[in-house]
């Protein structure tokens, strides 16, 4: 994780007053200064890989220098657990999935062994933040806590697999709030919920300017062809991201217009589908010398922010996306984005104006060609989608609805304690 380094927490934040204005930061001070001291807990089931990992190895620092004690701990467990969280994780986007009683049973018992290792710090934590289904099962477990609890659903849950919904709502219901991405994805709680979209740090190694020989190098690096127009999609290797509906996308677009596709993925360790989607995308590559499937280790961010430069057209063909942050780092890049019609990229994506939304292969490529012969309408395409992200979507907001979220739950809790309940 990223920590407040080289000189003062003032420095550090002095360098985000650089990217987003002082008033920005200002701001930010006022709203931490009753927070100071505070312990915030964040758990999430990965250090590396995906987007999750990715906000909270920038969101972490960035609390500290505002003063609150923020912690980040990591749920994990056996092959099983993944197993059963990954078929969490998919019937929440809609997939019917079964779940073995003893699948549930290592679930369960994987949070009572975590609750049991973190007792001292997330009894005693003031706010805890419980990103997704993996650690939802924590807080049933520790009956005493003394802090607000609030479950963060990254997840496009819009339509969730109702039985599985069922289950996974018997841990989510004693939370004292929620958060998810868009209005669209909650879902009926006793509490409440609050609507926060996530974010980019323009300052990370995957978002940062970088020397123009810096992206040069990647031609060499990957193989890719200089004078050939770079189509990208940086993902996982899942099948909602629709890897394989890409390279048809691409072939098909590919047959008149000359250029290259770039899928570039990694492995999540939370994600156990990863090895067999990534042989499907190699089977659909086939020997096709244009396609290139980049597996990258998970510290490649500046690898994948020179490729982010480097592309023509960033792509997210995803069939569900609860945000997309691979979206945002196109656009912030200046590039228009062709996304699914879905869930977190409608947010970013304004058909025809930050890029294009597309339904299927065949629709993207079209949208492809389309914006290939019209470079004028790229490029204003994509400064348009770059300002958006500067408006909208970078972690200085983010954290101001964090820190307005802790304090409206801070004063309940100490109206709740004047009028003596
Ligand atoms: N990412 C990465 N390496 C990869 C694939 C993805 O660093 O090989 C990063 C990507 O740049 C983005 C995040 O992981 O920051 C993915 O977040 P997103 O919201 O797009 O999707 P998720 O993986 O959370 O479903």
């Amino acid at each position: 994780m990223e920590q407040p380094k080289h000189g003062t927490n003032a420095d550090f934040l002095g360098r985000y007053a650089t990217a987003a204005g002082t008033g920005v930061i200002h701001h930010l001070q006022q709203l931490a200064e009753p927070l100071k001291g505070a312990r915030v807990i964040h758990v999430n089931s990965t250090r590396e890989g995906g987007g999750v990992a990715e906000i909270l190895q920038k969101l972490l620092p960035l609390k500290q220098a505002l003063g609150m004690d923020a912690r980040w701990e990591v749920i994990s467990g056996s092959p099983a657990f993944y197993e059963c969280t990954k078929s969490f994780h998919n019937a929440l986007q809609g997939t019917q999935t079964s779940i073995t009683d003893s699948l549930l049973e290592t679930y369960r018992q994987t949070n009572a062994d975590t609750a049991e290792r973190l007792r001292p710090v997330l009894e005693e934590a003031d706010f805890v933040f419980i990103h997704d289904p993996q650690p939802a099962a924590l807080l049933a477990h520790l009956p005493t806590r003394r802090g607000k609890w609030i479950w963060r659903c990254h997840i496009d849950a819009s339509r969730p697999y109702r039985p599985v919904w069922k289950y996974l709502k018997k841990w989510v219901t004693p939370y004292d709030a929620s958060i998810f991405s868009l209005p669209e994805f909650a879902q009926p709680l006793p509490h409440p919920q609050y609507i926060i979209a996530p974010s980019i740090d323009p300052l990370s190694e995957k978002n940062r300017d970088l020397p123009a020989a810096e992206v040069d190098n990647i031609y060499e690096r990957f193989g890719l062809d200089p004078d050939l127009p770079i189509i990208l999609q940086v993902s996982r290797y899942d099948r909602f991201k629709d890897p394989v509906g890409v390279i048809r996308a691409f072939k098909l677009a590919a047959r008149l217009t000359p250029m290259q596709l770039v899928l570039a993925g990694g492995e999540a360790t939370d994600d156990p589908e990863g090895a067999a989607v990534l042989h499907e995308v190699r089977q659909a590559a086939g020997d096709d010398p244009r396609i290139h499937v980049l597996l990258l280790p998970s510290d490649a961010h500046r690898a994948i922010n020179a490729l982010q430069r480097a592309a023509t057209i960033v792509v997210q063909k995803s069939l569900r996306e609860g945000f997309g942050l691979t979206v945002t780092e196109g656009m912030w890049k200046g590039k228009p984005v062709i996304g699914g019609d879905t869930g977190g990229i409608r947010l970013q994506v304004f058909d025809q104006y930050t890029g294009f939304l597309v339904r299927t292969p065949e629709g993207a490529a079209l949208r492809i060609r389309y914006l290939l012969q019209r470079r004028r309408l790229l490029e204003e395409m994509g400064q348009r989608a770059k300002r958006f992200v500067a408006e909208n979507f970078l972690i200085t907001r983010h954290l101001r609805e964090y820190l307005t979220l802790q304090l409206s739950l801070q004063q309940t809790a100490q109206q709740r304690m004047m009028v003596g309940h």
